[in-house]
Order: structure tokens, then sequence, then C-alpha cells
């Protein structure tokens, strides 16, 4: 198996295709924190996407709640029970190459080697059955309860306690993997990781439906259609990031989910790219981390952790930069509370950004002016006059 380069593991891994980075690297930022599960982005993609026959339980984009939630349900769990207990990172050899350190477990595709139950298979998954797929909301909103942190409560600046009784909504799109388990599992070659912006896609006309890359993707995100018998997955709105889109007018524009979201959750960009404010989240500040990495793929969205919730349970799905992710997040210097101005504040897509004392300013492709938004919001201090007393 040829080795690749995985940052996020720190190290290289097998990878049972030719890996190839892309020139760009399409990623986005979810920030959890900020989410209300308003499924607004849910919906702007199934009525982009998913709304003919066939497509009915079919949500390229969806938001569930965890820790019970799943869409297949319990997939990550099920995912994680198959890869069985690793070691997990050696954080004393983190440092910028390396963010979180080195992980000393297996991934999917190393693990499956070593599986006798996974003959045939280049990643160790399994094939949801269909009624996994029906109810894309169970268990919404159903908290956890959990015995109460021994660090006590936090009382200073903007950090929370950890509950002793939580959930949190976790937005899940294709993460447009750099190592995809997908493409790697697919006998047909139809699916291709596009060399300009890193997208992942399907070949319709090459599918035939045989379902390896829905039950060799650790995220659950190819899905298959029983009207065409082939198999479909998110697109990450191409023609919008191409800015062919007719709406678009000639400018990358983000995904319908991102452009749609309520919370201003989401931030659009290229990992890859230092002038990007995705690389600054996620390589500078660190703040905001990739889902499950130890699985092997470089899934390509990264979250901002959830304050909240116990740090145990959010370290083996984001690793171990959560705690450092969190401490940041709460007490955020000048650029980083600017950056976090950009999410949902355009549709266009933010290729660099300045920050100037009071305002940041994102540039789009061309290097023009797309977005001006203030840093901190203006305190109004109503007359009295205004005053609901009686
Ligand atoms: S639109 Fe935004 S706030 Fe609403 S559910 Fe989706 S990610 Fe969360
Ligand atoms: S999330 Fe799954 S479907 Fe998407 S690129 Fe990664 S392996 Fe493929």
């Amino acid at each position: 198996m040829p080795k690749v380069y995985n940052w996020q593991l720190g190290r290289e891994m097998e990878y049972p295709y030719e890996g190839r980075r892309s020139t760009r690297q399409f990623a986005a930022v979810f920030n959890i924190n900020r989410c209300i599960a308003c499924q607004t982005c849910t919906m702007a993609c199934k009525s982009t996407w998913t709304y003919s026959k066939g497509q009915e339980a079919m949500w390229w984009n969806n938001v569930e709640t965890k820790p019970y939630g799943g869409y297949p349900q319990h997939w990550d769990i099920k995912t994680l029970e198959l890869l069985g207990d690793q070691p997990g990172w050696d954080v004393a050899r983190a440092d910028n190459q390396k963010p979180y350190g080195v992980y000393q477990g297996e991934t999917l595709f190393e693990a499956v080697k070593t599986r006798t139950t996974a003959s045939g298979q280049q990643a160790l998954g399994y094939l949801p059955e269909a009624k996994e797929w029906r109810s894309p909301n169970f268990y919404e909103d159903t908290a956890y309860s959990t015995i109460a942190s021994k660090e006590g409560r936090m009382g200073d600046g903007t950090k929370l306690p950890e509950h002793k009784a939580w959930f949190f909504y976790l937005q899940r799109i294709c993460n447009h993997c750099t190592y995809p388990a997908c493409l790697a599992a697919c006998p047909r070659g139809a699916i291709y990781k596009r060399p300009e912006d890193g997208i992942v896609l399907i070949d319709q006309s090459q599918c035939r439906g045989y379902r390896k890359c829905v039950e060799q993707c650790p995220y659950k995100k190819p899905m298959f259609n029983p009207e065409t018998r082939i198999s479909e997955k998110c697109i990450a709105c191409y023609p919008r990031v191409e800015g062919t889109d007719p709406l678009t007018e000639g400018e990358p524009m983000v995904t319908r989910c991102i452009s749609a979201c309520v919370g201003k959750i989401r931030l659009q960009g290229w990992i890859d790219d230092p002038e990007s404010p995705i690389y600054y989240l996620v390589r500078v500040a660190k703040v905001a981390l990739p889902l499950y990495p130890q699985f092997g793929t470089e899934p390509n969205v990264y979250y901002i952790p959830p304050r909240w919730a116990p740090r145990g349970y959010l370290r083996q799905m984001f690793g171990p930069g959560v705690d450092q992710a969190i401490n940041t997040y709460g007490k955020p210097d000048h650029e980083l509370l600017s950056v976090l101005q950009l999410f949902g504040a355009t549709q266009k897509l933010v290729y660099s950004y300045k920050v100037e004392e009071d305002e940041v300013i994102g540039y789009g492709q061309k290097k023009q002016e797309v977005v001006r938004v203030p840093i901190e919001d203006p305190v109004i201090v109503r007359s009295e006059k205004h005053f609901n007393v009686t």
C-alpha cells in the first residue's frame, strides 16, 4: 500500500490509492457553539439537490444531536467499535507541522488489513440497514447525564462549565476528505477528487450502485438512490464554488447550506492557503478541529467544539486539540474575534482578509473587497423614556 502524509495524524499512513493533494482544498469551519438546529441548512440543500424520486430519505446536509443522534443511526459509534480501542496521540511530539502530536493507533485503512471480517474492503466499514437512514432526527434534543467535572466550575471570562446533563448539535456534510475512503473503495473508479479544488464527486455515468462507498465512508455521506440504483453524495455545490451558477454572476460563492445558515455558524474557504480565514482558524489559532481524525481520511470540515460538553467525549470526537481550542475560543484575541465576524457575513467566497482596528475586510478571488464587518458591535444605551417600567 502506498504511503501518504496525513498532517492531522502527524505521520505517514497507508492509503490504498495514489494520494495526490489538490492545488486547493475545499474546506469549511462549523462553530458548534452557535448552532440552533433550525435545519435551514438541511432544507437549503434538500430543496436544491435531493428533492427527486428516490431521494426522499437522502439528506446530504444533516444536523444531528449528540451524543445519541446520528444519520444513519449510530454511524460513529458503529465505526468506532469496528476500529476498537486505540492508543491515541503522542501529544508530546506536537509542533506546527503536527498540531495534535502523532497518532499512535491504526486508521481505518490500516486496521482493515488485520481484520478477517473485512476481507475485500479498502477501509474498515459497514453498510447501514435501510431503517437506519429513515429518521435523521432520532434523539433530537435528548440530553445525556454525566457526573460533574472534576475541574469544577470555571468562573472567569466567557468560559462555560461542563454541564452535568448535556447535548450538542453536530452539523454534517461530506468532508471532501484529502484521502477519501469512498474513492479508495469504489471498484469502478467512479469517484474522483478534483485537482483544482479537492471536491470529491461520484461520476453518475460510471457508478453501478455496488455501495462500496456507502460501506467504507466512515462518515456515511455517500447515499444509495433506490430509484436510479446508483450512489449519490454532497457535491459541495461546485457550480457555486466555480462561479458558474447563474446566481453567482461569475463570482465564487459559498455552498447553499453555508449561505443559508441562520445561526451564522459556517465559514467556507481553503485549508491549504495561508491567506484563507479557514487556514487561520485551523492551522494558526487552532480553534477548529477535524471530526474523528483517527479514521485517517483527513476530513476537511472543521469544528469549533462546544464549550459545555464533557472534554473526554469531545476528545474522542475531535482529537487532542479540544482543550486548547476551547480555551482559545473562550478568550479570543483581536484577530480571532475579527475572523469570527466573517461567519455568515457574505455569500461570496472569502479568499483572504485584513484586520483593522474596528473592522475586518474580506476579499474575493480577484482580491476585491467582498465584505466589511465591524469587529465589535456598538453599545447603544437606550434613553430612559424607552424603559419598560410602569
Ligand atoms: S442553518 Fe445553521 S444554525 Fe440552523 S441548523 Fe443549520 S448549521 Fe445550525
Ligand atoms: S466524507 Fe465520506 S463521502 Fe465524503 S469524501 Fe470523505 S470518505 Fe468520501
